[in-house]
């Protein structure tokens, strides 16, 4: 039998009940009264295991909760930099800078501490989406050229569901996560969507083209299946 990992909450009332959850965030928490021993608490965990199994078979990979503090991992197009935060004296935007393996991002002194998180997120974000652009950009004009197409505009957004795609009018949009993901798999998105100016379905000529640019698309496409969770802002 698999051992099931689990967070155990102890209360301090002697009459308190059991129970066990299950979680896409916390993952299996037991909640047992101080007095159970640890035996006690893994034989329920055990006698539930069919349920938790099932519950936690149906859900995906917990997505990364970044909470933008120093030293923390941040990707960008697929390598990582730590975060770090310096405080300045004068007031203004918040300003991000890239330097070796590290994102500096700059933070006015006169900012309360509990809201920094979320000015250090929508610098970075901001800072995100204008590399981001610039980047992608010119992934779209180079396969552009190879396949011999022109768009009409490009733009990042922030969705959950699609990581491109390509209006009639071959206007091209892009999830804003794939500035997270590495170089060839946004290529290959890129590729997808600049393909798709050419044919408008999804049918043998449709991936020919693909594979002619990218032999390993279906790698790049299974990458993002696997690690999406990994991209969050
Ligand atoms: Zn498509």
């Amino acid at each position: 039998m698999s051992q099931i990992n689990y967070t155990l909450i102890r209360s301090r009332r002697l009459l308190s009940g059991t129970s066990v959850s299950v979680s896409p965030d916390k993952g299996v928490v037991v909640r047992a009264p101080f007095w159970m021993t640890e035996a006690m608490v893994r034989s329920l965990v055990e006698s539930k295991s069919v349920w938790i199994q099932k519950h936690l078979s149906k859900m995906s990979p917990p997505k990364v909760v970044k909470e933008f503090k120093e030293g923390e991992t941040h990707l960008f197009f697929g390598s990582e930099y730590s975060l770090s935060i310096k405080t300045v004296t004068s007031p203004g935007r918040t300003a991000v800078n890239v330097c070796d393996n590290k994102i500096e991002v700059e933070i006015y002194n006169g900012f309360k501490q509990n809201i920094h998180p979320e000015k250090i997120r929508e610098a970075l974000q901001h800072w995100y989406l204008e590399k981001g652009i610039a980047v992608i950009t010119e992934k779209v004009n180079y396969f552009s050229e190879q396949i011999g197409v022109s768009y009409s505009r490009i733009s990042l957004k922030n969705v959950t569901s699609i990581w491109g795609s390509c209006s009639p009018r071959n206007c091209l949009s892009f999830n804003q996560k794939l500035v997270m993901a590495p170089h060839e798999v946004v290529d290959y998105v890129v590729l997808h969507e600049v393909s798709h100016m050419v044919h408008r379905n999804h049918g043998k000529k449709f991936w020919e083209l693909v594979q002619k640019y990218d032999p390993l698309y279906k790698t790049h496409r299974r990458w993002l299946k696997q690690n999406h969770h990994l991209l969050s802002i």
